[in-house]
Parts: structure tokens; C-alpha cells; sequence
């Protein structure tokens, strides 16, 4: 899919601006704080309907202004899709084709973005509630059953952990209600982990297959999806369900004197293993960075595998972080098939087939103007 064109209005520091993308590269090239991320960050939040910068949306609303505004067209296979985000003090109000949706979870998934920051090179060697992040953002996009799934996990692993405090605070004692709470956690996690343990290996063939290239077929990279559930209970929701459950029931009194939730998917984690060694513990700074490139670019693949439609890509400030050789591969990967937008703040340091053929624009104080 690509993003056609796009229209702001009082979003960050852009007043208005209405513009038309290449498919294929589209560079923002600006100083320092003229709106370079802001712009990848519209089209994000275009996409997730929520920031990846903040989780309150009212910063994104222009300074003194009631109001933001992001409106695109999409192209997919299917045609053509108007999509539209309003934020004001009141909320966010999306709209599909101009016609209002009532829940958020309709308008997602309509158009698919991938970010790369640099902060995405740290995935590796980062915490596990970042790379749980990383993966729910993405596996979210690809399937809306996977985001309900996670929404009410969470909603009930918050009323269930006010309740195991109370439990230890002996301000109640009814352990039914906590069984109650227990089974629905379990019934949701469950289907997170067989829905993760799935994608997780889709995308880790993907991966070896481009870390593969990157290191000229020298390293082998696998993914070890790490839960408290066992591999041979990640396959069915009905078997996942039950070893959850057994768990919970062993946990239970740790559980209520600890007052917190000890078991579930949100103590999963993934660990990227290169010839057999965990890249985390092991890796050098250049393996590491390797190793997050290709789990980045896998989920491009993924994502079209899932979808039937490629992403659009957004790299912010990335390209300068990878050498050549590197650059060279995530060229490889998109070539022709991913739009792609790259922002920097000059094209020294980009390799020379990336700057051939793209649109240029200038990013300067909110205002965007393509070079001709
Ligand atoms: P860099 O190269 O440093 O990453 P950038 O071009 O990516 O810079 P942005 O993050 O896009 O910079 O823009 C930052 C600017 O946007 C800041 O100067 C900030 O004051 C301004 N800004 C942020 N939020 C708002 C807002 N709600 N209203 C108006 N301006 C805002
Ligand atoms: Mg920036």
C-alpha cells in the first residue's frame, strides 16, 4: 500500500500543508526541529490512531489551537481509501471513506505502517517490556482479533492486580471473584501466546533469511520465544488455556501475598540467538545492530504475508546510524515494492543508490516543499 497524499491541519508545528508522495522514496530532509518527525509521526498516528512519541494525544494538537487534523489517501490493491483522524479536547473522532466510525478498532488496520528509529537498533539489547511493545505494536496492525485480545488481557490483568491487593491487604476474601478473573485472563492470554508463538516464526524465517544475506550467509539468526507456558502448549488456544490455568493454580498464593500477577504473556519475552548464542548477552555492538535490522525488515515481509499488502515504511533518522554495506540491504528490501519515507538532516552519509531517484523535500519551520 502507499500513502498517496497527505493533509495537515494543526498537527504539531504544521498549520496546513497538503501533499503528494512518490510511491517508491520520499526523503524529508530539514535542520534540527522543523518537523521532520512530526511528519513521520502524522503518518503514523494516521495509521495507529496513537503516537509513538506520546500517549497523550492532545500534544499533538497545534499550541493554542483546538484542534488536529491528519487526512490521507491510501492506495491498496482494493483501491483507493480516504482515511481521516480528528483530535480535539474531546477526543479522536476517524473516519473511513468520510463515513465516522464509531469504534476505534474499525478504522485500524486499514493502513499498515512500519517505524524504524533509532531507538529500534536497541531492540536487542533492550528491556523485555520493549520488545513486547515492539511486538504487539506490529502483530496488532496485522490482525485487529489480535489487538482486542491484548486490550481486554490488559483490562482485566489491571482489575485482577487491584484485586490480589486487596486479597493481601485482607480487604477482601472472596477467591471465586479471583477465580472468575483468573479463567478470563487465562482464556485471553492464551490466545495471545498461540497468536505470538505463531507470528513469532513466521517472522523469524524472514529474518534469518535477510541476517542471513546481511552476513553473507556466515551467522544463522533464530528466535526464541521465551513464556511461562511450554513450547509443546503454544500450538492450540485449548492447550495454552490449560497450562495457563494449572499455573495459576500453582502461583495462586504467591499471587496474593505478592499482591501482582506473576504469570501470563505480559512476562513473555524474545531472545535473538546468532550461531546458537543469545545476541543480547553475546553479540558485538555490530551483531546486535545486524540482528535488529533484520527483525525490522522481516516484519516488512510479514506484514505482506499477513495482509497481502506491504507496509509503508518509515525510517526516522535511521540511515545514518547503519553503514553502507547495511544501507545496502534495507535498499535490497524495499526496492520497488515498499514505500518508503526517510527523514535526515543531510545526505552525506546515505549511500548514493538511495539518493538517485527519490522525491526530496524540505522540511523548514512546518512548512514542506518539494524539490523539482
Ligand atoms: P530533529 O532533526 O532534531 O529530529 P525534527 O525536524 O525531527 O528535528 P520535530 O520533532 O519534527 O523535529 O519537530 C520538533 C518541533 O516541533 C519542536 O521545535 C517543537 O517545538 C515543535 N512542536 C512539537 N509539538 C508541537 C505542538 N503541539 N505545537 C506546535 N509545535 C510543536
Ligand atoms: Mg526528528
Amino acid at each position: 500500500m502507499k500513502l498517496t497524499q497527505l493533509a495537515l491541519k494543526n498537527y504539531r508545528n504544521y498549520a496546513s500543508v497538503d501533499v503528494g508522495f512518490s510511491d517508491q522514496i520520499n526523503v524529508l530532509i530539514g535542520e534540527n526541529a522543523q518537523g521532520k518527525t512530526n511528519l513521520l509521526e502524522a503518518i503514523y498516528v494516521l495509521a495507529l490512531a496513537r503516537s509513538h512519541r506520546t500517549s497523550n494525544d492532545k500534544e499533538l494538537i497545534r499550541f493554542n489551537q483546538d484542534f488536529a487534523r491528519i487526512s490521507g489517501t491510501v492506495n491498496k490493491t482494493i483501491g483507493n481509501l480516504a482515511l481521516e483522524l480528528v483530535i480535539s479536547q474531546q477526543g479522536k473522532k476517524a473516519r473511513v471513506n468520510h463515513i465516522e466510525q464509531p469504534k476505534l478498532s474499525q478504522y485500524l488496520g486499514n493502513f499498515n505502517v512500519i517505524l524504524f528509529a533509532p531507538e529500534d537498533l536497541g531492540i536487542v539489547k533492550g528491556s523485555p517490556a520493549g520488545r513486547r511493545r515492539f511486538i504487539d505494536m506490529e502483530f496488532g496492525q496485522m490482525s485487529p482479533k489480535y489487538l482486542y485480545n491484548l486490550a481486554q488481557y490488559k483490562a482485566i490483568l489491571k482489575q485482577r492486580n487491584a484485586y490480589l491487593k486487596q486479597l493481601r491487604f485482607k480487604q477482601a476474601k472472596d477467591l471465586v471473584y479471583l477465580g472468575v478473573l483468573t479463567d478470563q485472563l487465562a482464556a485471553y492470554g492464551a490466545e495471545i501466546i498461540t497468536a505470538r508463538a505463531k507470528l513469532l516464526q513466521e517472522m523469524a524465517k524472514f529474518a534469518a533469511v535477510i541476517h542471513g544475506d546481511i552476513t553473507n550467509g556466515r551467522e544463522v539468526l533464530s528466535f526464541d520465544y521465551q513464556s511461562q507456558v511450554a513450547k509443546e502448549a503454544r500450538s492450540t488456544d485449548e492447550t495454552a488455556y490449560a497450562a495457563l490455568s494449572t499455573l495459576f493454580e500453582k502461583y495462586q498464593q504467591r499471587e496474593i501475598d505478592q499482591g501482582t500477577t506473576l504469570v501470563g504473556p505480559h512476562r513473555d519475552d524474545v531472545a535473538f540467538i546468532v550461531n546458537e548464542n543469545d545476541v543480547a548477552n553475546f553479540g558485538s555492538q555490530g551483531q546486535q545492530r545486524t540482528t535488529a535490522l533484520a527483525v525490522k525488515l522481516a516484519e516488512i515481509d510479514l506484514m505482506k504475508q499477513q495482509t497481502g499488502e506491504y507496509p509503508v515504511l518509515l525510517l526516522d533518522d535511521v540511515l545514518s546510524e547503519l553503514d553502507d554495506q547495511r544501507q545496502t540491504h534495507l535498499l535490497k528490501a524495499i526496492q520497488n515494492k515498499v514505500q518508503t519515507f526517510i527523514t535526515t538532516t543531510s545526505l552525506d552519509g546515505i549511500a548514493k543508490e538511495i539518493i538517485e531517484a527519490p522525491a526530496i523535500f524540505n522540511v523548514a519551520a512546518g512548512q514542506l516543499t518539494k524539490e523539482e
